[in-house]
């Protein structure tokens, strides 16, 4: 472990400056999205040989970019620079991102509403057609293990699956995307999707939607929903 502020190995300069400040960014809006509170959650962005992750136990408005701490990611494993301790859920940053080439940022967040679904226990099942975006037709629930553990981490792994997001038992949020952006988008869909289930569960249930109904509304976001660019 080093504590040196100067260019990290296996990170460009451009990724130095602008993945740096777009991690700050994201996780100054957090609050504002509704996803968290506190020093809660934490966020990591994939620049070259590197994971660069939000630091342990740190206000994110008190975070200035050298303080973003980077670790290799085929190196040491837990090796970190930086003048910061990392986020205390590195291992399962580093560990998505081992496993899952096509994830370039992950966001981890309590956002109340998918944590009220993980306090339960409860995966999101088929309840609603936008359940696709995350790869499948339900969000997996992860077991329950203490928070920054390697058990925890093998759970996250696990639940990710076939999956871009999942749910942490009595925990929170896992979103993960192929930019920083997309990571973002998919923390605010997974937790208005959260939402709505919590809201259909206390009027009854919701009624599920079928095999079908899911590979027909994969089908329709691959050919009639794309990018409008
Ligand atoms: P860190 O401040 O260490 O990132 O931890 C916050 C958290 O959400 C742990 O699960
Ligand atoms: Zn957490």
């Amino acid at each position: 472990m080093s504590h040196s502020s100067s260019l990290r190995q296996g990170e460009c300069s451009v990724d130095f400056f602008n993945k740096r400040e777009a991690l700050i960014t994201a996780a100054r809006s957090l609050a504002g999205l509704g996803l968290n509170a506190g020093t809660s959650g934490n966020l990591s962005v994939r620049a070259g040989a590197v994971m660069l992750i939000t630091p342990s136990a740190m206000a994110y408005d008190s975070i200035t970019p050298d303080m973003i701490a980077a670790m290799p990611l085929n190196g040491e494993y837990g090796s970190w620079e930086g003048p910061k301790r990392p986020s205390s859920e590195w291992r399962f940053h580093l560990d998505i991102m081992r496993a899952k080439p096509e994830v370039g940022a992950i966001v981890h967040s309590h956002a109340p509403y998918a944590t009220a679904l993980a306090m339960a226990r409860r995966p999101i099942p088929a309840c609603h057609y936008m359940v696709t975006r995350f790869g499948g037709g339900d969000v997996r629930c992860a077991p329950y293990a203490l928070f920054g553990t390697a058990e925890l981490s093998t759970y996250a792994v696990a639940a990710l699956q076939d999956r871009t997001a999942c749910l942490l038992a009595n925990h929170g949020l896992i979103a993960t995307g192929a930019t920083l952006d997309a990571a973002m988008a998919a923390a605010v869909e997974l937790e208005m999707l959260a939402k709505q289930y919590c809201f259909a569960l206390a009027i009854g249930g919701p009624v599920l939607l079928s095999e079908h109904d899911i590979a027909a509304a994969t089908q329709q976001f691959a050919t009639a929903y794309k990018p409008n660019v």
